[in-house]
């Protein structure tokens, strides 16, 4: 059997064809490509704004930029996720610290978030920014955190890197409860533009802020300017943005996938019911399933019950991998990597995204996989585990 990676693009004669068009194009970047993804991205997810750019890493910076995120501010995040969730904050020199798991969703725990912030409240420092992040694809509780934000007055940026065309009480994400959200496009992502990713925000003020920080700071539009221009050459640098732009030739990738999102999501959707059947009488969590929000699928993640299984993640990892399966572990808690060890964090700080960790193990799962793969792999976890 060929070797399954974990995850991987879908890439189709339709994307190709988009991408070859922009190259015969007059434009390469800055054309029009990028809004008409833009308003496709928007319309899919109920945004008001949809701002493309370089990479999520980058729209997590410039979201921190846009809320305020400086020195002296306090951004909290989970443990669990990609470093990029908590180095956002560091970049505009703010403080980060972390709320631990709820080990069901392995998502942000609110019950965590609220101790935290009752405890920070009384000792004058709270958060003004919370970065909850959307675990493989799986919505976070986006009722109870925009409570919470309203009542401690901090500002929510969710990172819904993993979470494309995901839906909360019948509402795409990044819309409602959220003041900005985050997606990503990088090919093991649920949809890809090779490198990209989207800030979405319904206040237009932010907004117009992301746009400028993405490329320099620079406006060209005349009303924007604060003195009316001498001639049609005239820019205004107003802020100190970057170049963060997405290419016209990434854009048209995405406008095209976009239009395979919910297609893409149903074999996602399958494919995960298929491993939580096959799966069920084995010694591991599998993923929650939560009524009233549709995961998006990205990671299909397991979790070695210790109690009930006596194999080591290590040995199940290392004889996956001898099978040509493309097992992961998502996520090493951010907390536990050397660079923030040495800003003070270590183990014990958050138990449950460590003892999450420890049994982690990522099965593979994208739209291509076959059941016949599905079964292969299935059977070596079997056979890995003992059982
Ligand atoms: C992939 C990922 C990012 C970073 O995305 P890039 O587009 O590669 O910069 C950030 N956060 C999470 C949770 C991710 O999975």
């Amino acid at each position: 059997m060929q070797f399954i990676p974990y995850s991987c693009q879908q890439i189709d004669d339709s994307d190709i064809e988009a991408v070859c068009r922009v190259l015969r194009s007059e434009y390469l970047t800055q054309g029009p490509a990028v809004p008409e993804f833009e308003e496709s991205f928007a319309r899919k997810h109920a945004a008001a704004h949809a701002v493309a750019v370089s990479n999520a890493t980058a729209g997590l910076h410039i979201a921190c930029h846009a809320l305020g995120v400086g020195p002296g501010s306090l951004v909290w995040t989970s443990p669990n996720s990609f470093v990029a969730s908590a180095n956002c904050a560091l970049y505009c020199g703010a403080d980060v610290g972390f709320v631990d798991i709820d080990p069901q969703t392995r998502n942000m725990s609110v019950t965590d978030l609220a101790a935290r912030l009752s405890r920070a409240k009384a000792e004058g420092r709270l958060p003004q920014v919370v970065i909850p992040v959307d675990f493989a694809g799986l919505p976070c509780d986006r009722a109870e955190l925009r409570e919470l934000a309203n009542q401690y007055g901090f500002k929510l940026l969710f990172d819904s890197s993993h979470a494309v065309g995901a839906t909360y009480r019948g509402e795409p994400v990044g819309s409602n409860h959220a003041d900005v959200s985050v997606f990503s496009f990088h090919p093991v992502k649920v949809m890809t533009t090779a490198e990209g990713g989207m800030v979405t925000t319904k206040d237009a003020e932010l907004a117009s802020r992301l746009r400028l920080l993405r490329s320099h700071g620079i406006t060209r539009e005349a009303s924007q300017m604060s003195a009316p221009p001498e001639g049609a050459w005239c820019y205004e640098q107003q802020s100190l943005g970057f170049n963060y732009r997405l290419t016209d030739i990434q854009a048209a990738l995405g406008t095209s996938q976009l239009a395979r999102v919910d297609a893409m999501r149903v074999r996602r959707d399958a494919l995960a019911r298929r491993y939580d059947e096959l799966l069920a009488a084995l010694p591991v969590f599998r993923p929650a399933r939560q009524a009233d929000r549709e995961s998006a699928h990205h990671l299909y993640v397991v979790q070695l019950d210790a109690e009930r299984c006596p194999a080591k993640r290590r040995d199940v990892f290392t004889r996956l991998r001898t099978a040509g399966i493309g097992a992961n572990v998502h996520y090493i808690p951010i907390h536990l990597q050397p660079y923030y060890r040495q800003r003070g964090f270590g183990p014990g700080d958050f138990p449950h995204a460590e003892r999450y960790y420890e049994g982690a193990l990522t099965l593979p799962l994208y739209p291509a996989l076959t059941y016949e793969q599905q079964d292969y792999v299935v059977n070596a976890l079997k056979n890995a585990l003992g059982a």
